[in-house]
């Protein structure tokens, strides 16, 4: 199953996307979140609707996190091309909600950074809350679907903060999208794909993980309750690097689709 949130006479629903003759269209409203549904999302009952393509619907993201975990180094050439070591247990840190862009949205660079960079990643929707999971309980159950992020990211002032809080943290600074979808699987491996201006800038497989998904879920479980909703970006590829004012920047997650957004300055 494959959704989106979009707007709808100024409302914001929830909507199933499918392929019609091989354009992919939002053709039934879901009467509530997917997860909310707590991961029942094959269950739902949905109601009928006039269908909008998908490229042209008012997209928002996806997701409706009480969280965003996100996961550092956790492609070998990436830790590599920032000369960092290669991790021995997953590095975490957050985004905020707030950091939230709508496919489509503006990347909006504030002026006290200098190099702001693109992080194409997969994301990992949770479908029901999750904590303290054991080693040997399966992960799967407990995610609802899979998603593309932009983890963009001040790198100058992630070089300066301790924290990176900061760094990480300012509004649009978190595109998320275009659908969340459960038909893909991360183990077999998914090509993870970033242009920049039309121009292929990264382009990583998700078997490449140091850090399988299974592991990066129990390890964030054991630190903090993971709850329905809740969105965690599992680290990019190598080929980071600077975008500026007017640039454009498309991830690809291959199964998922597309998320574009253009880089402007804050006024
Ligand atoms: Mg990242």
């Amino acid at each position: 199953m494959k959704y989106c949130r979009f707007q709808l006479n100024g409302q914001p629903h929830y909507g199933l996307v499918e392929s019609v003759s091989g354009v992919e269209k939002i053709t039934r409203l879901l009467p509530r979140s997917p997860q909310a549904a707590a991961g029942e999302m094959e269950d739902l009952p949905s109601k009928r609707m006039d269908h909008i393509l998908l490229a042209n619907a008012a997209l928002l993201p996806p997701v409706q996190p009480s969280k965003i975990v996100c996961v550092g180094r956790n492609y070998r050439e990436h830790a590599d091309e920032l000369g960092h070591e290669i991790p021995t247990e997953p590095l975490i840190f957050l985004k905020p909600p707030s950091s939230l862009l709508a496919p489509g949205g503006i990347i909006r660079r504030p002026g006290i950074s200098e190099q702001t960079d693109y992080e194409g990643e997969l994301g990992v929707v949770i479908s029901k809350t999750c904590y303290e999971l054991s080693p040997e309980e399966d992960v799967r159950p407990y995610i609802l679907g899979y998603t593309c992020v932009n983890d963009f990211t001040a790198r100058d002032l992630q070089n300066k903060d301790d924290q990176w809080t900061r760094a990480k943290g300012f509004d649009t600074f978190c595109p998320v999208g275009p659908v969340v979808t459960d038909e893909i699987d991360p183990w077999a491996g998914v090509p993870v794909e970033t242009t920049v201006n039309g121009i292929l800038r990264q382009q990583g497989n998700t078997r490449d993980f140091i850090f399988a998904l299974d592991i990066v879920i129990r390890y964030i479980s054991n630190v903090m309750t993971l709850l329905p909703g809740d969105l965690i970006a599992t680290g990019t590829p190598k080929g980071v690097g600077p975008v500026k004012a007017g640039d454009v920047v498309e991830v690809r997650v291959e199964g998922v689709g597309t998320l574009k957004n253009r880089i402007e300055d804050r006024s």
